[in-house]
C-alpha cells in the first residue's frame, strides 16, 4: 500500500479518493513494481522470472492460474514449508475462501499487513456514504456480524474466514471510537463461536438501543435475512429478557453473558411492550423500520447471486429506505467501493481502487463464456485502466500475499470510469452450474431465468425466496431440477401454506419461462437433440434452506461469508432438500427452437 496511513476522516477520505482514482494508472504499476521487488526471490516467481524485476517480463513469462495450480504451494506451507516459497513476507494465516476446488475450501495466503488494506478500505466507506446521509455520527449501528471458528493447520498456522481473522484481529477489536461506527453489538458477542448464541445477544443489542440505530446491516444479505427470521422465532423471548432485564439461560457463553450484563442493567417494560406489539402485527412488511425507526439505511451486499434477496429486503424494510451495498471483496483481496451508495442494488457498479492489489482482466467473448479448462490467451489480458465500457471480464489478481496473476473466479462488467478508475458491475461467478449434455447453464443464465419466472409469481402474490439446482442425470436424458421455497406476499412471512396452496398451473407456468429464457444450446437439448429431459421444479417446505444453511455451517461455510449454493451435488445436501419437497412439478411442453437463431 503506498503510504501507511490507514485513517481518513470525511474529506479527506473524499480527497484520497480523488487521488487513487485520478492516478489509477500510476498506482497500478508501483504496486505490481512493488511487488514484484518484495517477492522476486520467492520459489514461485523465481521459476518465471529468473531474478528479474521488470514488469514486461512479469507480463510475459508468469502464467495466468487457477486454484489448482496454486494449491500445490498452499499446501506445502499448511505442511510446515517456509511461506517465502511464494511470499517474501511471512504468511501468518490462511484465509478460506467461500469457493472450493475438489469438494475442499481454497485456502488464500495472508500476511500481517493485509489487515492494514482491510482497514484502509473500511475507512473510506463512511465518508462516502457520508456525502449522501448526513448525520451518521448521531447514532447506533447494528451491524450483525458473526464469526467462524478456526481451524489449524498442522504446522499451527489458523485457517479462517477473512472477516473472522478481520474481527478477531486488534484492528478491530482495539478500534478507537468512532462515532460513525458506534455498535450496538458488544465485540465479544460478535466473537462469540456459537452463532445462534451470537446471532441472539445481537439482536437483542439491537433492539436495546432501538431508538438510536441509524444504520443496519450484515455483510452478505443472506445473513441478515437469516437474522430477520431468527427474530420471527425469537421476538418473544428476546422482549421477554427486555422486560425482566435479564438474559435468557439458554445464552450460555460467559463472554457474551458478561457483555450483556453491561446492557440490560434494569427491567425495561417500555421497550418490551413496544416490540411486543410491532413484531405481534400480521404483515411484517416494513417491520426493520418500525423496529428501528430512525434507520437511515440497510446495508449488505445485494449484487450478483445476492440480487434474489432484493425484493425480501424491500418487504421488511418497507420499500422507503435505501439498501446499500458498499464494497466488493474477497479473500484474495478487497477490491472496490460504491462511489454511489444511494443507487438501486440493481445499479451498484463498484469502483476498483488501484492501491489494494495489482489487478488484471481477461476479456470474455460472448458475454459470460470462459470455462475453468480455457487456456486464457495473453492478448485477452489487459490492466486496470485499460478495460473497455460496456465488456465483460473476469479478474485475475496478483496480491503481496503470494497470488500471482490468479483468476479470483468473477465476472464482473465494466459500467464506467471514475476519474481513471474503471467502474464495474458484478455479474456472477465464472462457473457453469448445470450440464447435462452440450448446455452449460452458468449461474447467471439461471439467475435471468428465475427473474422471469419469479415475475410470474409474484403477479399471483407469491414470492421465490430461495432456490437452487441440481443436475439429475440419475435417468435418460437428464434434466435440471429446482429446488424452490416460495411464500405467500400478502400475509406475515412465516406461514408454509404458500407450497400448498398453489396451482400447479402456475408453477408448470414457471417451468415453461424458464426453459424459454435458457440459451439457444439448452432448448435445442430439449427440443431438437433430446438430451435434455423436461425441467422440473419442487416445492420445498418452509425453512428447508434455513436447514441446508445449518448443514453446510457444519460442514465448514461461514454465516457471514455463506451464500446459498445455486447447484448441489448428490450428498448430504441433495438428500436433505429431497426429504422436504412437497410438490414436484415438471415443463408440460418443449421451449421453443428455431434451427436459424
Ligand atoms: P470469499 O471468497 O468467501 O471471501 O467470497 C468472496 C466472493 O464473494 C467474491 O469473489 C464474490 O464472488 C463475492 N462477493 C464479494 N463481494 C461481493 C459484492 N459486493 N457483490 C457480489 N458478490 C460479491
Amino acid at each position: 500500500m503506498d503510504g501507511k496511513k490507514l485513517e481518513f476522516k470525511g474529506e479527506e477520505a473524499l480527497r484520497e479518493l480523488e487521488r487513487l482514482t485520478t492516478n489509477a494508472r500510476e498506482l497500478q504499476e508501483a504496486i505490481l513494481r512493488d511487488i514484484i521487488s518484495r517477492n522476486k526471490e520467492t520459489e514461485y516467481l523465481r521459476k518465471y522470472m529468473m531474478g528479474a524485476e521488470d514488469i514486461s517480463k512479469f507480463k510475459s513469462m508468469v502464467p495466468i492460474v487457477t486454484y489448482e495450480h496454486v494449491q500445490p504451494y498452499i499446501e506445502r506451507i499448511s505442511n510446515g514449508e517456509d511461506s517465502s516459497i511464494i511470499s517474501g513476507h511471512p504468511i501468518v494465516e490462511m484465509l478460506r475462501s467461500s469457493g472450493t476446488t475438489r469438494g475442499k475450501p481454497r485456502l488464500m495466503p495472508s500476511i500481517a499487513e493485509d489487515l492494514d488494506r482491510r482497514t484502509y478500505m473500511y475507512n473510506l466507506l463512511m465518508p462516502i456514504m457520508s456525502k449522501y446521509m448526513p448525520g451518521l455520527d448521531k447514532g447506533k449501528v447494528m451491524h450483525l456480524l458473526f464469526i467462524k471458528a478456526e481451524t489449524i493447520l498442522p504446522y499451527g498456522m489458523p485457517a479462517r474466514s477473512v472477516l473472522t481473522s478481520y474481527y478477531k484481529s486488534d484492528h478491530f477489536r482495539c478500534r478507537e471510537p468512532d462515532p460513525f461506527n458506534n455498535l450496538t453489538s458488544p465485540n465479544e458477542v460478535i466473537l462469540c463461536p456459537d452463532s445462534r448464541q451470537s446471532m441472539y445477544c445481537q439482536l437483542l443489542s439491537g433492539l436495546i438501543h432501538r431508538h438510536s440505530v441509524l444504520r443496519l446491516g450484515a455483510v452478505f444479505a443472506s445473513a441478515l435475512l437469516r437474522s430477520i427470521t431468527f427474530l420471527e422465532q425469537n421476538w418473544r423471548e428476546l422482549a421477554n429478557d427486555i422486560r425482566l432485564g435479564q438474559l435468557n439461560s439458554s445464552i450460555t457463553d460467559q463472554a457474551c453473558r458478561a457483555a450483556m450484563s453491561h446492557m440490560l442493567v434494569s427491567p425495561n417494560l417500555t421497550i418490551a411492550d413496544e416490540i411486543e406489539s410491532i413484531c405481534n402485527k400480521a404483515s411484517w412488511r416494513g417491520i426493520l423500520v418500525h423496529l428501528w425507526p430512525k434507520v437511515k439505511c440497510i446495508e449488505a451486499v445485494l449484487t450478483g447471486t445476492m440480487a434474489q434477496y432484493i425484493p425480501m429486503l424491500e418487504f421488511y424494510s418497507g420499500g422507503g429506505i435505501p439498501l446499500v451495498c458498499t464494497m466488493y471483496a474477497s479473500s484474495e483481496s478487497y477490491f472496490g467501493v460504491n462511489l454511489n451508495p444511494l443507487c438501486h442494488p440493481n445499479d451498484v457498479s463498484y469502483t476498483l481502487l488501484p492501491n489494494m492489489a495489482y489487478l488484471e482482466f481477461i476479456e470474455l467473448d460472448h458475454g459470460l463464456r470462459c470455462g475453468n479448462e480455457e487456456e486464457v490467451q495473453k492478448e485477452k489480458v489487459i490492466g486496470l485502466v485499460d478495460v473497455k465500457v460496456g465488456k465483460y471480464y473476469e479478474i485475475v489478481v496478483t496480491t503481496f500475499a503470494g497470488l500471482y496473476r490468479y483468476r479470483v473466479g468473477d465476472v464482473l462488467q465494466v459500467t464506467g470510469f471514475y476519474n481513471n478508475a474503471p467502474q464495474f458491475k458484478f455479474i456472477c461467478r465464472r462457473n457453469v452450474i448445470l450440464s447435462i449434455d452440450l448446455d452449460k447453464t452458468n449461474e447467471e443464465d439461471l439467475h435471468k431465468s428465475i427473474t422471469v419466472a419469479k415475475e410470474i409469481l409474484e403477479k399471483q402474490n407469491y414470492l421465490l425466496t430461495e432456490y437452487t439446482s441440481y443436475a439429475d442425470s440419475s435417468s435418460v436424458p437428464g434434466h435440471y431440477v429446482l429446488f424452490w421455497e416460495i411464500k405467500l406476499m400478502s400475509e406475515k412471512l412465516e406461514s408454509g401454506k404458500a407450497q400448498s396452496l398453489v396451482h400447479p398451473e402456475l408453477i408448470e407456468g414457471c417451468c415453461i419461462a424458464i426453459e424459454e429464457s435458457l440459451d439457444y444450446v439448452y432448448r435445442r437439448c430439449r427440443t431438437n437433440d433430446r438430451s435434455v429431459g423436461p425441467l422440473e421444479i419442487r416445492l420445498l417446505e418452509y425453512g428447508t434452506f434455513e436447514a441446508l444453511m445449518d448443514l453446510l455451517i457444519s460442514q465448514g461455510s461461514s454465516i457471514n461469508q455463506y451464500k446459498t449454493p445455486r447447484c448441489v451435488e448428490p450428498g448430504p445436501a441433495l438428500d436433505l432438500l429431497n426429504s422436504k419437497v412437497m410438490g414436484s412439478f415438471f415443463s408440460p411442453k418443449d421451449p421453443t427452437w428455431n434451427a436459424g437463431l
